[in-house]
């Protein structure tokens, strides 16, 4: 039997009701593994499993066994548990992306490419997101199985709640392209994200964007949340539009913050996001 998912009650402002077939499996400290059931019950995928002993006491817990996994980037607490997961799973298929520096990946993929997994009732397109690693990608599925209409985003360390990752390897114009790209999606996708960052990222925003009511909203419900230590993550992606200061550089409120960072007006959405980004790198809440 399944057990209950713990993720928030839908209706919270903060959050959106989770998918039906996706659980998070919590590694280290503030990591999520995403699981995803196939259509039987019996097998599953994971995604960015930084982790193999959360990963294989979830699937035994569950009476599940592990069908494929998808890598969104190089970063260790995303693939470190791949060696033991293949150990224990040789059959298992490591989807990941095709310019990757990560070994133990068995199929390579580029933007555009859709990934399909037998049983599973879903096709992943793969996005491209350069920025916090060159490497990075997404994973989009419009639909997962007949349970629930909502599109599912894998977005790894690119997109968080409230927030975007730290860009270590790609230029501010790739980062902020690549979010612009998720951006774009509709805007009942829901962002399955790899950390549960959101209260300290919404504590940044409300000083990028003090005078967004929905942001000082979702800052309440994401606290109701974490009282009872539920996950923030999944969330919708109209509620990122209309919070994540990562996502806003055509608002009004973000502008003039990135103006009064630069000392001048900001000449384009790059320099709008570069410049909160930066200022995000050495923020202390
Ligand atoms: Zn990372
Ligand atoms: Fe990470």
């Amino acid at each position: 039997m399944t057990p209950p998912h713990p993720g928030p009650a839908s209706g919270s402002p903060a959050a959106a009701a989770p998918h039906p077939s996706i659980v998070p499996v919590p590694a280290f400290a503030d990591n999520y593994i995403w699981l995803l059931r196939d259509r039987s019950g019996r097998r599953a995928a994971v995604v960015d499993p930084g982790d193999a002993g959360p990963v294989l006491a979830a699937l035994s817990a569950q009476g599940l066994s592990l069908a494929a996994v998808l890598v969104t980037h190089h970063h260790p607490d995303h693939v470190g548990g791949l060696p033991a997961l293949h150990e224990a799973y040789p059959d298992a298929v490591v989807h990941g992306p095709a310019s990757s520096r990560a070994e133990g990946i068995d199929r390579r993929w580029r933007a555009g490419d859709t990934v399909e997994f037998d049983g599973f009732d879903a096709r992943f397109e793969v996005i491209e997101v350069p920025g916090h690693t060159l490497d990075h990608v997404a994973y989009y599925a419009p639909r997962i199985g007949d349970a629930d209409p909502r599109p599912v985003l894998f977005c790894g360390d690119t997109l968080f709640a409230g927030g975007c990752g730290r860009v270590f390897e790609g230029t501010a114009a790739q980062m902020s392209a690549s979010l612009a790209r998720l951006a774009a999606l509709p805007d009942d996708t829901l962002v399955y994200c790899a950390h549960e960052y959101t209260t300290s990222n919404l504590r940044f925003a409300r000083q990028v964007e003090p005078g967004n009511a929905a942001l000082a909203e979702r800052e309440r419900g994401t606290a109701a949340l974490r009282a009872e230590r539920r996950p923030t993550v999944p969330s919708r992606l109209a509620l990122e539009r209309a919070t994540n200061p990562f996502l806003r550089a055509d608002a009004p409120g973000v502008r003039e913050a990135a103006a009064t960072r630069l000392g001048r007006a900001p000449a384009d959405a790059v320099e709008v996001f570069a410049a909160v980004r930066q200022w995000k790198d050495t923020f202390r809440g």
